[in-house]
């Protein structure tokens, strides 16, 4: 091999892996090299002959073919090449790497052939010269699209921290196209994690932080139950050296004494079992350091009053007699009959598996020293579930036929992804909390059990039997009694939900669901008719926009947009699309000058004498400082055409303009009549419009407020500013501030509003 051109060596290399390969397979055999290639010892070689060894023993399993044992092979040749010369930060070869991560992809992940190929070459696109097309050339599209995959994971979680909930949301993209991507990549990281100690402290940090928050997580959810404890219990090693070390030492110090314990509590289970003719193992499991300190800190108590550091469990052959379930809790009836059961603790995950697929009879019994001890019942198939997740579900999968909880939980995760909603931040907390949900069992009419996140409400029951129930649902009736669609549903409840087919949701939805599925489809809804209004004020405001021959500029927009309130286009279009603006006075608009627009002056007269400019609500004229001002009474804002009272700042010397009849004047005039300015009236005045207040009153019937708004909009030319209603026992109560040009036309707008079919008081405020 000649070393320093690595271009040629790559073409070369690519041309022997897609011809003369075949003839290297050494099938089981320890590998041999066939070429001490530059960048690796003999050392080197001697090590990674050793791990490939592992690697082909273990690939056993799923090797079924020629062709299999080729990919492997040749998967390793590749990636052994390209990474030649390249170290671990520890020092060893940077091939033992992806090694370890098929190995784990294949004895502890349970992944066939093409998958452990993806995973030798996980980090070749990501970190040599080699291509995904190389890839695709050599190992098939299949493998191409996993790698390609896993070096988008790669990149995306190199970004910038300050995006990571972004990057987070690329990682889970995957998701949705090959599920297998993900798990390789948890296997990648389980082995960083696994090998963290040589990193510098900044990356184990950043790289626990993530496992903590993303992967184990995913590990929980994809059913790879050793692998998440794992991954938690490695975090907590780097992120709480001290307290994770003093754990250990004192599980090491009482290891002696609670095997034995363990010992005397298991044997007489195994006598009973054995004598019933039960096939069995049964194996006692010591607690997680991370789960002996999250119990710590969730209690808030010392190691030494936890009692319950182990808890044991039964793997059973099932005879084929009876289903596995019966055998299950014939175990479990056993069991009760050497300890004392805990009737309120047993988790039967065999009738209604959880949402990652796992299937147990959890039972908790009473160890004779009093502690409560939990014991899990599974069959073989069980065990293989719980621990491989995934892969083993498939597998079992295929028997029954059927969308399960996983199968749906991967169609929520796939749907939320392709129709983002929200902020990559919201997508992610939606995501998170469907990983480490516990759940609840409720029931439809039919007795079909759902799972639901517990804190779940009727509507989010609605959402998850169709996106069409959830969007007309009206009511739900709980348990047979009819409740609002925001009641929190407990576990066994049984739910029938009531529609209408005028219902539609509301933005106020979303603060009564707590499913992805339900949050999702309500946005979805509410995007949809907030498109619908855009597309309308596009065609409202293109149409008008020609009447007057302009065409829609940047400029313009920056004068239209805070001449109308709105932070953007978007919502302009959206508030002129569902009428809550129009553009009947869109000539004033565009002609006058924006800047003044924000300012509002008028002229107040005092009888006899000349009129003065005043700034209104306390804005001052800093020039004319020490000239009379008149300042409009903020407590009943008179506006022009209202009769109007001044009254004196005995400090300032301004004239406050109160209307006549303002309770707040007349108290005024009743202590110091002296200040009182009566010869005021309204003189010319510049604002085009100004605030006022009113308040309504009603029946609530459908449509009310659809007429209110075209009253208050359509027929004359007012803005609304804020539009509060409250409807409540069949009574609809509103205020609405808004902007008049005079006394005139909010009298005439308070009589037409007055008109409306079900509103019987309209008074201003
Ligand atoms: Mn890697």
């Amino acid at each position: 091999m000649i070393g320093g051109f690595a271009h040629d060596e790559r073409s070369h290399l690519l041309c022997i892996l897609g011809g003369k390969v075949r003839h290297l397979r050494p099938r089981n055999q320890p590998y041999k090299s066939e070429c001490i290639m530059a960048g690796y010892t003999a050392d080197d070689e001697k090590i990674i002959g050793e791990q490939f060894s592992e690697l082909l023993a273990a690939c056993n399993k799923i090797c079924k073919s020629e062709a299999d044992w080729e990919m492997i092979n040749k998967a390793f040749f590749l990636a052994k090449e390209a990474h030649k010369g390249v170290r671990r930060r520890s020092g060893e070869p940077y091939i033992l790497h992806p090694l370890a991560v098929a190995k784990i992809v294949v004895s502890e992940e349970g992944l066939g052939v093409k998958s452990t190929a993806a995973a030798l070459l996980h980090d070749v696109v990501e970190d040599t010269s080699y291509t995904v097309e190389d890839i695709e050339n050599l190992f098939g599209s299949k493998v191409a699209s996993m790698v390609d995959g896993l070096t988008k994971v790669a990149a995306a979680l190199n970004e910038d921290v300050t995006a990571q909930a972004e990057s987070f949301r690329k990682v889970l993209l995957t998701l949705s196209d090959d599920i297998r991507v993900i798990i390789i990549k948890i296997a990648d990281r389980l082995h960083n994690m696994r090998t963290l100690g040589s990193m510098p402290r900044h990356k184990q940090i950043k790289i626990t932080s993530e496992t903590m928050y993303l992967f184990a997580p995913l590990a929980y959810r994809l059913g790879l139950y050793a692998i998440k404890t794992e991954l938690e219990d490695l975090s907590l090693k780097y992120m709480y050296p001290e307290e994770y070390a003093a754990i250990e030492e004192k599980l090491q110090a009482t290891a002696t004494e609670r095997n034995e314990f363990m010992e005397r509590f298991i044997q007489p289970i195994k006598d009973k079992l054995t004598e019933a003719g039960v096939d069995f193992t049964i194996s006692g499991r010591v607690k997680t350091v991370y789960s002996i300190w999250s119990k710590m800190q969730r209690k808030k108590i010392p190691f030494e009053e936890i009692y319950d550091l182990f808890a044991v469990r039964i793997v059973f052959k099932p005879n084929d007699l009876t289903p596995e379930k019966a055998q299950c809790w014939h175990i479990y009836s056993l069991l009760t009959d050497i300890y004392p059961p805990k009737p309120d603790r047993v988790r039967d995950w065999v009738n209604f598996p959880k949402a990652n697929g796992y299937e147990a009879l959890h039972a908790t019994l009473m160890r004779p020293d009093g502690v409560w001890a939990e014991v899990q019942i599974r069959s073989e198939r069980m065990e293989e579930i719980a621990e491989r997740g995934f892969a083993a579900h498939w597998k079992y999968k295929q028997e029954h036929d059927g969308e399960d909880e996983f199968d749906k939980w991967l169609k929520d995760v796939s749907n939320a992804l392709r129709h983002p909603a929200g902020n990559a931040a919201d997508f992610l907390e939606n995501i998170k909390m469907t990983l480490y949900m516990t759940e609840m069992v409720v029931f439809t009419p039919k007795g079909e059990a759902r799972k639901f996140p517990v804190g779940a409400t009727a509507l989010d029951f609605a959402y998850d039997i169709h996106s069409n129930v959830g969007n007309t649902a009206i009511g739900a009736k709980i348990n047979h009694k009819i409740e609002s669609i925001y009641t929190k549903l407990n576990s066994g409840d049984q739910v029938q939900i009531l529609t209408a087919e005028t219902a539609h949701p509301t933005i106020e939805w979303l603060d009564h669901v707590g499913t992805m599925k339900a949050k999702q489809s309500i946005i979805t809804y509410l995007k949809r008719v907030r498109q619908n209004n855009v597309e309308r004020g596009i065609s409202i405001f293109d149409n008008r926009m020609k009447e007057f021959g302009i065409t829609p500029s940047a400029r313009l927009f920056r004068k239209l947009l805070p001449a109308y309130d709105c932070a953007n286009k978007d919502e302009f279009y959206s508030k002129l699309g569902s009428e809550i603006i129009n553009l009947k006075d869109i000539d004033t608009v565009l002609r006058q000058n924006s800047k003044n627009k924000v300012l509002k002056f008028w002229t107040f007269e005092i009888a006899g004498s000349k009129p003065k400019d005043i700034v209104v609500k306390g804005v001052r004229d800093v020039d004319n400082m020490g000239e009379q001002k008149f300042v409009a009474a903020e407590c009943c804002n008179p506006i022009p055409g209202d009769n109007i009272t001044g009254y004196k700042d005995p400090i300032t010397g301004d004239i406050i303009v109160h209307k006549t009849d303002c309770e707040a004047l007349i108290g005024l005039a009743a202590q110091k009549g002296e200040n009182l300015v009566g010869n005021i009236k309204w003189s010319t005045y510049k604002a085009e419009s100004y605030l006022a207040e009113i308040k309504l009153r009603g029946l609530d019937r459908v449509g009310v407020l659809r007429d209110l708004a075209q009253v208050i909009t359509v027929e004359l030319d007012i803005n609304i500013r804020e539009l509060k209603i409250q409807s409540h026992d069949g009574i609809f109560e509103g205020k609405i501030s808004l902007y008049v040009s005079d006394a005139e036309s909010l009298y005439s707008l308070m009589d037409k509003v007055n008109k409306i079919k079900g509103i019987d008081k309209v008074e201003r405020v």
